[in-house]
């Protein structure tokens, strides 16, 4: 039920953080994961590392905001591995300041890299999905998708998007067999909440009394919810928002 073996799995910024943690879920469990990011030696690191597990990983660069980036980097993983079955739209930045602060530049910027992005890659892979006859896209969301943040309204505007967008393409592809969910990570360890450790006062105090678990996520954290949205086990499950948080969300 959860064996990904033949499966061709593509994971945008899988060089790093969560997308990683979700490349390893996936290799341990047989897929060939294509990991997909900008930083060449970042995702050379990656690939040893998914290489050590036994997965035949290959890392391809792609600019997830540039549109022919992504449509190439689809075009050259279906030629080099002969399918694509899994999308992980991954990929994601922030940028932390007030709204009253924020230039529309930066505003686009973070909106074009978490959502459209989302959009871009997923249209890119539907013709392949289908033809490998289904598919699972994972979207990955955030607390912001469900929570406002006075630091940061263009994130949050970007992972409420996300969970809308995965409700539609979930509904629009149903019958192609294609499942697409979102997973709404809490607060995980990784480069991206390193900086926001340095720039918000008091926050890894903060997250440590609100959540249940009494710890930050890790990477690791993600491998099980990548296999269980990629494989057979979820095949009647479309179109939701899960979240991995250690109980974060569930409390005031
Ligand atoms: P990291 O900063 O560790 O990873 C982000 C990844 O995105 C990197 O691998 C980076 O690779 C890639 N990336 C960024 N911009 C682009 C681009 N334009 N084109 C291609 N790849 C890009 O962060 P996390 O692992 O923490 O974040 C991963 C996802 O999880 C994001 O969507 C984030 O919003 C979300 N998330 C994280 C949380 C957390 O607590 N850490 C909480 C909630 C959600 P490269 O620079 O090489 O391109």
């Amino acid at each position: 039920m959860f064996d990904l073996k033949g499966r061709v799995a593509i994971i945008t910024g899988g060089n790093g953080g969560i997308g990683l943690g979700m490349a390893k879920g996936l290799a341990k469990a047989g897929a060939r994961v294509v990991v997909a990011a900008r930083n060449r030696e970042k995702s050379s690191a990656a690939l040893r590392e998914l290489k050590a597990l036994g997965s035949d990983a290959l890392a391809l660069t792609v600019d997830v905001t540039d549109e022919r980036s992504v449509e190439a980097l689809v075009a050259d993983a279906a030629q080099q591995c002969g399918r694509i079955d899994i999308l992980v739209n991954n990929a994601g930045i922030n940028i932390r300041k007030p709204a009253h602060e924020l230039p529309i530049a930066q505003w686009q910027q973070v909106i074009d890299t978490n959502l459209t992005s989302a959009f871009v890659c997923s249209r890119a892979v539907y013709p392949h999905l289908k033809r490998a006859g289904g598919g699972k896209i994972i979207n990955i969301g955030s607390m912001l998708s469900i929570f406002g943040a006075s630091f940061a309204p263009a994130y949050g505007a970007s992972k409420g998007g996300i969970v809308q967008l995965t409700k539609s393409l979930a509904v629009g592809w149903a019958t192609d067999n294609i499942q697409v969910n979102a997973v709404l990570p809490g607060w995980i360890d990784t480069e991206l909440t390193q900086q926001a450790r340095q720039q918000l006062q008091g926050l890894n105090e903060r997250v440590l009394a609100r959540s249940p678990s009494g710890r930050w996520g890790t990477i690791d954290d993600f491998e099980g919810i990548a296999v269980f949205l990629a494989s057979a086990a979820s095949a009647f499950i479309t179109g939701t928002a899960i979240a991995v948080d250690g109980g974060y969300s569930t409390q005031v």
